[in-house]
């Protein structure tokens, strides 16, 4: 059952006392005003970049399990801001104002206990969020290992709806470069290569049919890739129209070798993660703002997505597997 609790309306007053009240949060949204903005075209969508040095500690954190084990964590509710307020979300999660902001509203909704960053058990919480926090918001979730910056609190996070520009330009994706997978009544999965991205999109209104598409995409990803932690993977969803929209990013690495290059002129800080790759790419570093062309951009993407091959194998067991589970 759905909760009649209007979240959007918690969210707006949130947003409104925190800007009021917390110096830092109030910076923060402050200076999204003054970003620098530089948008490339490709055939049928565009990704922005963003200049924005607030994000350096995001971009640059170590995530390894040392420094994760030497840090205290800023998601237990113990450890937070003084001045940082919080909505309840059910039992088991709740609802921050990000303080370090890409969106002009950011949101950070982490769980209230302190495990790890893992989506098999966490996605109807996912599908909760984002009819909670609909139509102002989209949804996502960063993999352990590919763009989360707190690995071991579960969380995802929120944005501002059609920030993103795959928000927007999904419909047109859709129709140029969407492959059907399977098809009822009350779902569809489609696989999309749009040339820089290979992502995998439930697409269905009832709740449960998704959940069991998507554990099923799990087990058959998992199998492909050997990655029996969790195969990586960034989330963007929505809920609009009465139905829910999963975009699932299917990733083989984290950040791109130019991340890490020893020689400082051709090293890149960007560490791609959801929103990077849906489409508003995010550099803390002015100078990676202004070195970055279209065609790096378009090398950083082809490298830490899985590759064509990977991708035509895991369409055809994903079939195989959603038709044998229906038959
Ligand atoms: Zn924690």
């Amino acid at each position: 059952m759905k909760e009649n609790k209007n979240y959007l309306q918690l969210v707006s007053i949130l947003f409104k006392e925190q800007k009021l009240n917390w110096e830092q949060c109030k910076n923060g949204y402050a200076t999204l005003d003054s970003v620098e903005v530089k948008v490339f075209h490709f055939e049928n969508f565009s990704i922005k970049l963003q200049f924005n040095p607030g994000r350096m500690i995001s971009t640059s954190a170590k995530v390894d399990a040392k420094s994760i084990n030497e840090r205290k964590c800023f998601l237990c509710r113990a450890n937070l801001p003084k001045e940082q307020q919080a909505v309840e979300y059910k039992d088991d999660f709740f609802i921050l104002v990000n303080p370090f902001p890409i969106f002009p509203e950011h949101l950070t909704l982490p769980s209230l206990h302190h495990t790890k960053q893992e989506i098999k058990n966490s996605f109807p919480v996912l599908l909760d969020f984002c009819e909670d926090l609909s139509p102002d918001f989209s949804v996502f979730y960063n993999g352990p290992k590919c763009g989360a910056s707190a690995p071991d609190h579960l969380h995802f996070q929120a944005g501002t709806r059609n920030f993103m520009t795959i928000d927007h330009e999904y419909d047109l994706l859709k129709e140029k470069y969407a492959e059907k997978i399977t098809e009822n009544n009350s779902l569809c999965v489609y696989a999309i290569d749009d040339g820089l991205r290979k992502m995998i999109v439930f697409e269905g209104e009832v709740k449960s049919e998704i959940e069991r598409a998507f554990q099923i995409f799990y087990s058959s990803f998992t199998e492909l890739t050997g990655q029996y932690e969790e195969p990586m993977m960034n989330i963007v969803g929505a809920f609009q129209n009465k139905q829910w929209r999963i975009i699932v990013f299917l990733r083989r690495k984290h950040r791109p070798d130019v991340f890490f290059d020893a020689d400082e002129e051709k090293r890149i800080l960007l560490s791609p993660a959801a929103v990077d790759i849906g489409g508003v790419c995010i550099t803390p570093r002015e100078k990676d703002f202004e070195k970055i062309t279209k065609e790096k951009l378009e090398e950083i993407f082809k490298e830490v997505f899985i590759v064509e091959k990977e991708f035509n194998t895991l369409k055809i067991k994903l079939k195989n597997d959603l038709e044998n589970n229906y038959s």
